[in-house]
């Protein structure tokens, strides 16, 4: 019978105990979201960062610019923020528009004050086998909920499909430091099936219907990392849920898995910036 990953249950209370810690500071920990344009998808997750960090006592800055913004003007703004001692934590929303530069701005957001793990410090850090500021949210998540299962991953074979900068290859890496073997595959991947049926650990992060049980061995764990909506207009994963359900032995919700353990590692994250900046500025 499959368990189910249940991201949201662990989310509560993981931002239970935060909040605890979070009432017995006197000064709380901040957080500045910079969202450009209107990508509706975009507006909703900066809307449920704002009111996740709110309940929690954390104080949440919000900075929109039109699609038009430069990306000069987004350089400047971030720079601003890097020296303000009231700002512990930035993150900037991404997709950005296409006439900016992403690296750019992420690599312009200090590493102390980078909330995803996203700049090329944190990043570097966290492949070169160093501890980096903070790690990336979603796959920090992911490692949380497997975790919370007693999921062991030393000596497992993790396969990763999607390989990008904020999901795919830092999980991967964050799973060779736990010992599992790591496959990432991509679009150019050849017979995916292949080597998905060869998983252990099988996590998928594409954002298009996908995974089938057939691609799968029996009793391997699924995490469903993507998210897009089907032609009904409902949120779902690239997993097909109820196919897969029957032969894993453990799988992740869309919505409910991963997406709710994002949000909770964004606030452990802003907490946790906070705390070494306080300790530094205070030299304990
Ligand atoms: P992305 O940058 O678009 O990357 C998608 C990856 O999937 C790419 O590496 C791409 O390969 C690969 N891919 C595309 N089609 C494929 C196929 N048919 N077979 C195998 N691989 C394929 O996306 P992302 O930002 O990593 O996000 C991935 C998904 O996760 C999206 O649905 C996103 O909404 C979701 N997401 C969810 C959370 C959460 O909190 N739950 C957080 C972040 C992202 P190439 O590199 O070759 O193009």
């Amino acid at each position: 019978m499959v368990e189910i990953l249940d991201g949201k249950k662990l989310r509560d209370e993981i931002l239970a105990e935060l909040k605890l810690k979070i009432d017995m500071l006197d000064k709380k920990p901040s957080l500045c979201v910079i969202l450009v344009g209107e990508n509706p998808a975009s507006k909703i997750y900066v809307n449920n960062k704002k009111k996740t960090a709110e309940k929690l006592g954390i104080k949440s800055v919000m900075i929109n610019y039109p699609k038009s913004v430069t990306e000069n003007e987004l350089l400047e703004k971030i720079k601003e923020l890097n020296n303000d001692v009231n700002i512990n934590a930035i993150l900037v929303q991404l997709p950005l528009p296409a006439h900016i530069n992403c690296q750019n701005i992420i690599s312009a957001i200090s590493p102390i004050k980078d909330v995803d793990g996203f700049t090329p410090e944190n990043l570097g850090k966290l492949f070169s086998g160093q501890t980096p500021y903070v790690y990336p949210c979603t796959p920090k998540g992911m490692l949380l909920l497997l975790d919370k299962y007693n999921i062991e991953l030393d000596g497992k074979h993790v396969v990763i499909v999607g390989r990008s900068n904020i999901v795919g290859k830092p999980a991967a890496q964050m799973m060779l430091n736990r010992n599992a073997t790591v496959t990432i595959c991509h679009s150019h991947t050849k017979n995916l099936a292949d080597i998905t049926k060869t998983a252990d650990v099988l996590i998928s992060a594409v954002g298009e219907k996908l995974i089938e049980d057939n691609m799968l061995k029996p009793n391997c764990v699924v995490v469903d990392v993507g998210i897009f909506k089907d032609n009904s207009g409902k949120t779902r994963g690239d997993v097909e849920f109820d196919t897969v359900s029957r032969i894993a032995s453990y799988i992740s919700p869309v919505p409910g898995g991963v997406g709710p353990m994002t949000i909770a590692s964004l606030m452990i994250n802003t907490f946790e910036l906070f705390m070494i900046q306080n300790k530094r500025s205070s030299g304990i």
